[in-house]
């Protein structure tokens, strides 16, 4: 294991802070063990597309949005995405049918369409993301809506990129959502130019949604995406490295820290 960054430690525990956290499938994309992962499990698997549902004072906050109806209608993510992978509605509906309020705010993890597709189903609302994603993914590339998310939403794309323009925490470039520590967004690029994760400091201890770095739970402590499935879905190799050994730090060293990889079947399915 690569050693941390000098300014690495554990999110202290903040048990009177007044959010909560519930994390929701919205979607399901049929894949197999063997193409997901290298652990040497075989066999079916069907990776939910897991959403963080912040419940904050200032208002609720998302981390992605799944899968969306416009999958159902067949508008998304058209061919040859469509093709290769077949995205499933969940059982519940879209991600806009499953929260109790319009977001205030979405944060994407990154423009892949299982994660972004939610988005047009929800009310007009505020979205962030890192700037280079908007660019790799924003109006004009294949398989994403952006165009429609851009018409539809308050597209607010990061800066996390520009030294000194953002903060910092846990040896991340970093944003502070309201301000009060509650709400994190830090730059973890690889998978994507712009991959972020979620921190988020909840009365049941501190949360962080890595969005693709791992798929799974299991990747967290040392199996990996299989090096074929690495070089169609990672962008940046050497930098999913270092984003992905950060986060197995504070995996392996914060025993009280909620990692969720976003595809995490144990998720679906209540927290593992
Ligand atoms: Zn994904």
């Amino acid at each position: 294991m690569l050693p941390p960054p000098v300014d690495l430690a554990c999110p202290a525990a903040q048990p009177d802070s007044p959010v909560t956290v519930e994390v929701l499938a919205a979607g399901f994309v049929p894949s197999r063990w063997e193409r997901a992962t290298n652990s040497g499990r075989k066999g079916p698997l069907r990776l939910p597309s897991l959403v963080g549902l912040v419940h904050h004072p200032d208002g609720t906050v998302l981390v992605d949005t799944g899968i969306g109806e416009a999958t159902r209608r067949g508008e998304y993510p058209g061919w040859p995405l469509q093709a290769l992978f077949h995205p499933e509605l969940a059982p519940a509906g879209s991600i806009a049918a499953q929260v109790p309020e319009p977001p205030r705010l979405v944060v994407l993890t990154h423009l892949h369409y299982d994660h972004v597709s939610g988005l047009l189903d929800l009310p007009p609302t505020t979205v962030w993301m890192d700037r280079r994603d908007w660019w790799a993914y924003g109006p004009g590339a294949p398989g994403v809506p952006a165009r429609r998310i851009a018409d539809r939403h308050a597209v607010e794309p990061l800066d996390l990129d520009t030294p000194g323009v953002a903060g910092r925490a846990l040896g991340r470039p970093a944003v502070d959502v309201f301000g009060d520590g509650a709400i994190t967004v830090l730059s973890t690029p690889g998978h994507t130019p712009g991959s972020v994760s979620v921190l988020v400091q909840a009365a049941d201890g501190p949360w962080l949604f890595i969005g693709d770095t791992f798929w799974l739970a299991e990747q967290l402590d040392g199996a990996n995406r299989p090096w074929l499935t690495r070089l169609v879905v990672d962008s940046d190799p050497a930098e999913l490295r270092a984003s992905q050994a950060w986060t197995r730090w504070l995996a392996g060293h914060c025993p009280d820290l909620r990692v969720v990889p976003a595809h995490e079947p144990r998720w679906a399915e209540g927290a593992p």
